[in-house]
């Protein structure tokens, strides 16, 4: 049987790529990032110092045998040592001529917390003076000999820097010496000899003398990286599997510490700061590997190599050209020049800011070099999420933490910076926002529905309590304000109006600013900047390809003009929900409301509804102009009728206060008032009267609203708008309840059209939330004209969990102990859920083959969830208007990756 092979050398690409099959992924699995792109790079013919890779599977099987070699290995390794000799025409350990290497560990992704790596491995006392020979050089090779030591004691043998810094600035304030240049040949001697003995002190044994064992231990340390704690705590957060192991790259040494003739660097082939098609990097003469990014001495723009070494320059560039051609993606590298001789050490795709990963994208995709559909899979939602949403400014950030400014943090519920004066409730909100024109930050506990008004009026939302789908997410990000929920930290004194973390206390009126995209909260105000779509042309452009590839279609939930405008200037092609009853709980409709559900009879029920019938019409005519030429659902009241109501308790609370006081005026009007409210008392309001119960039930407000929406549509139309009004009904459960309303409905619309004189397209359909309407819904189907999946009820009836209920309690430990892969109300559960979607819109469409399906509930903006809509054959989905462009985006992600 021959051996595993556990060590590739610079050469043998081909048989790694034959051993995983063929496939780069699992090449990088195998040889690590690093090495696997060191390895691509010597066979297309850019120059790398000959080097070899002990694998992945090498680490994990020397991890899994209790920390000892998998057999074969080592000597392998020392084979592959003997080619690199070869091909470097130098020998390890050989003082006349010695090779020396470096350490680096490079895993499946680049990760922090693996093992530093460590440069000049072959160096001791003799090879030392040797190179110092050679190089005539006595400086640099003593220079290198402690800085060997000092890294393989610190990174190697696990010493604390300490242990060599604070000797070493001792040493130099003795020698009189400014900086680690200002050291002689005969000084790092001397240190070298001092380094030593630290090394046996801490140790008890000698810095190893013997190159080989130098990388015995080296190659050791880099497995067992794999398993320290800083390694595991990155691969936790970030979600990499823990059996990946990391691989070890020994690569002969190349120096740019040689003279002025001689340098390092690192380039990115594009600016990931802004994607502009220039080279942008640094580098440093006569320096050594990490010298550029440690900052240690002034960096050089990278441009201005050309003056200095153009030889190398001119190579320089046509090799990043090169490698961004091949992988077809803007590269980050990394680069030596030794005695003019350039050598590259590094390629990997660059990190980029969301602004240059849209620009590279559509960049490479007109330069050719990449299509359409791989353009589109470069950027991810949140990135694009990221691009539309007001920002802080990263140097205030960075200024505000340092001034000690961090307050507390909470869920990052909805992205966006938001700076302004707090206030304890939803009215002072309005009112300060309002009326004095500030700029309030709410903060509450929690929120409710009747804090709608204040939570509009704000710029930014902060609760001490709640998850990630509580109301005050949902409503926060429905609008696109910037939230926290859930900072636990801060306490909230309604009373003295003040809140409280970590012993730092605001008062009502302070400036705070909020940062939804992290969940962070800092005192005061920090600098904001403002993107603007419009402006972006390259992310208009890559929408754009996005809306092409897409099948779905992307509508927008929207209840007002002006956020169906946004809607519509983000790319949504119709409205998919506007809930009418946020209309009902605007300031001046709020009391007609309430006048109409406390009627005693239909006659005065009537009458208010005659009084709201004109707000409701206006509010659609805003609607249907801002959408002009596509289709807006409207869904009837749905909410059980005590939400538009004073609050019983303290409604109660007054009346008691009324009679201790013995006050008689409106006494009886308050007391009444609550008798009625707690007539309309329900122990489980959410399943009880409400959506199209309620229809049935009190009939005449659907009437109103269908009378103001044909009205408003026969309006608009004879202005010249086109009009594709869709009603919906919501909470449908049977096919009966629809049979008992919708003819009544249709009838209304029938006779306005006729009192009118004009005929437009219009539908009428349901809303799809309880599990009996998806498992009947060919029945269902026989009378609606379209589906929409409201996915937070069905979620919440499927599970039987009441959402607000769960997220507070238990869902957060379902979560974290597996039982739910994931919060279903975030992204849709699409074993449970989905399947009944799925079969709703494979019944539906027996009875109506051309039945409009789209979904509607906040996972309509969950890329995920939008992915599974794309599979099962919805026409749309729509979410919030901020939303969007990220539901477009991942609409055509969905498209591609379910060709
Ligand atoms: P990291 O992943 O932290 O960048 P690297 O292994 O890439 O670690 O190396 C750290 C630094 O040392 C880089 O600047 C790299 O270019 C340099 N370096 C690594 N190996 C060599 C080598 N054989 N010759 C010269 N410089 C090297
Ligand atoms: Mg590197
Ligand atoms: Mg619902």
């Amino acid at each position: 049987m021959v051996d595993k092979k556990w060590v590739y050398l610079f050469n043998e690409l081909d048989q790694a790529e034959a051993y995983v099959g063929g496939d780069w992924d699992r090449v990088r699995g195998l040889l690590g990032g690093k090495g696997a792109n060191l390895a691509e790079m010597t066979r297309i013919g850019v120059p790398v110092p000959p080097f070899f890779t002990v694998t992945t599977e090498a680490c994990n099987a020397y991890l899994a045998e209790g920390q000892k070699y998998p057999a074969g290995m080592w000597e392998q390794e020392l084979v592959a040592l003997e080619k690199v000799e070869q091909a470097s025409n130098k020998k390890f350990g050989d003082p006349s001529n010695p090779l020396l290497v470096s350490c680096r560990s490079g895993a499946k992704f680049s990760m922090p917390g693996m093992m530093d790596t460590v440069l000049n491995i072959g160096l001791n006392d003799e090879t030392a003076q040797g190179m110092a020979r050679l190089t005539d050089n006595e400086r640099f090779a003593f220079d290198s000999y402690r800085r060997l030591i000092q890294m393989f004691g610190s990174v190697v043998l696990g010493m604390p820097d300490e242990a060599f810094e604070d000797p070493l600035e001792e040493f130099k304030k003795e020698k009189g010496a400014k900086t680690d240049t200002d050291l002689t040949a005969d000084d790092l001697k001397e240190l070298v000899v001092m380094f030593k003995e630290i090394v046996r002190k801490y140790q008890g044994f000698d810095f190893p003398q013997n190159p080989i064992d130098q990388l015995r231990l080296a190659t050791e340390a880099v497995f067992k990286s794999w398993n320290g704690k800083r390694a595991i705590d990155y691969r936790r957060a970030e979600k990499i599997p823990d059996d990946l192991g990391t691989a070890v790259n020994i690569v002969t040494m190349v120096f740019g510490n040689m003279g002025w003739d001689s340098g390092t660097g690192v380039a990115f082939t594009r600016d990931p700061s802004n994607g502009e098609h220039k080279l942008y990097g640094d580098y440093l003469l006569n320096a050594q590997g990490e010298d550029v990014v440690a900052g240690i001495r002034n960096t050089e723009p990278i441009t201005k190599l050309g003056d200095v070494l153009p030889e190398a320059y001119k190579q320089f560039l046509e090799i990043t050209d090169k490698l961004e051609k091949h992988y077809r993606d803007m590269q980050d590298v990394e680069f030596t020049i030794e005695h003019k001789k350039l050598w590259m050490l590094q390629t990997r795709n660059g990190k980029r800011t969301a602004h240059a990963a849209v620009k590279v994208a559509v960049d490479m995709a007109n330069e050719g070099l990449i299509s359409k559909e791989e353009a589109v899979l470069r950027v991810t939602p949140k990135q694009i999420d990221a691009l539309l949403h007001p920002q802080f400014d990263e140097a205030s950030k960075k200024a505000a933490k340092k001034e000690g400014r961090f307050f507390a943090s909470g869920v990052n519920a909805s992205p966006g910076a938001a700076v302004g004066q707090i206030y304890f409730d939803a009215d002072t909100t309005e009112k300060m926002a309002k009326e004095n024109g500030q700029a309030v930050i709410m903060v509450r506990p929690f929120t409710k529905p009747d804090d709608v008004h204040g939570m509009l009026a704000a710029k930014g939302i902060l609760t001490s309590e709640g998850g990630a789908t509580s109301h005050a997410a949902v409503v926060a990000r429905q609008f696109g304000v910037p939230c926290i929920v859930g900072a636990s930290s801060v306490r909230i004194n309604l009373t003295t109006r003040e809140m409280k973390s970590n012993d730092i206390v605001v008062k009502e009126g302070e400036w705070i600013s909020v940062d939804g995209g992290t969940g962070e909260v800092y005192l005061g105000k920090l600098d904001l900047t403002v993107p603007n779509l419009e402006e972006q042309t390259e992310l208009m452009t890559l929408l754009t390809w996005a809306d092409e590839i897409a099948r779905l279609q992307v509508w927008a939930n929207a209840d007002y003009p002006k956020d169906a405008r946004r809607a519509r200037s983000y790319g949504a092609k119709g409205i998919g929900l506007c809930r009418t009853e946020h209309m009902f709980f605007e300031t001046a409709r709020l009391p007609i409301v309430q006048r109409m559900i406390l009627a005693e009879t239909s006659e005065e029920r009537t009458a208010a509804l005659d009084e709201l019938l004109p707000y409701q019409r206006a509010d659609f005519a805003g609607l249907f102009e801002a959408m002009d030429g596509y289709p807006v659902i409207i869904r009837l009241i749905d909410p059980p009728l005590h939400e538009f109501m004073p609050d019983e308790e303290k409604l109660f609370e007054e009346v008691i206060t009324m009679r201790c006081k013995g006050e008689t005026k409106g006494l009886a009007e308050k007391e009444k008032l609550l008798a009625s409210i707690r007539a309309m008392h329900e122990s489980n309001p959410m399943m009880g009267l409400r959506g199209v119960r309620l229809s049935i039930y009190m009939p005449e407000i659907v009437e109103m609203q269908v009378r103001a929406i044909f009205e408003a549509s026969a309006d608009c139309t004879k202005a010249g708008v086109k009009v594709r009004p869709e009603i919906m009904i919501p909470l449908t459960g049977t096919v009966n309840e629809l049979k008992w309303i919708q003819p009544r409905l249709e009838k209304i619309g029938k006779k306005v059209m006729e009192e009118k004189g004009i005929n437009f397209p219009y539908k009428f359909g349901t809303m799809i939330e309880i599990p009996r309407a998806a498992v009947t819904a060919t029945e269902i189907a026989s009378l609606a004209e379209f589906f929409s999946f409201g996915t937070n009820d069905l979620t919440q009836m499927t599970f039987g969990y009441s959402r607000d209920d769960a997220e507070r309690n238990f869902l957060i430990k379902y979560v974290e102990e597996g039982v739910l892969a994931k919060n279903p109300f975030q992204t849709l559960d699409r074993e449970g859920v989905g399947r009944l979607m799925r079969m709703a819109v494979e019944d539906g469409r027996k009875a109506r083959p051309d039945l409009e399906v789209g979904i509607c509930g906040e996972h309509g903006g969950d890329p995920d969830s939008i992915e599974f809509c794309h599979i099962i054959g919805n026409n749309y989905v729509s979410c919030s208007p901020f939303r969007v462009p990220v539901a477009r985006l991942a609409a055509a992600q969905a498209a591609i990756k379910n060709k």
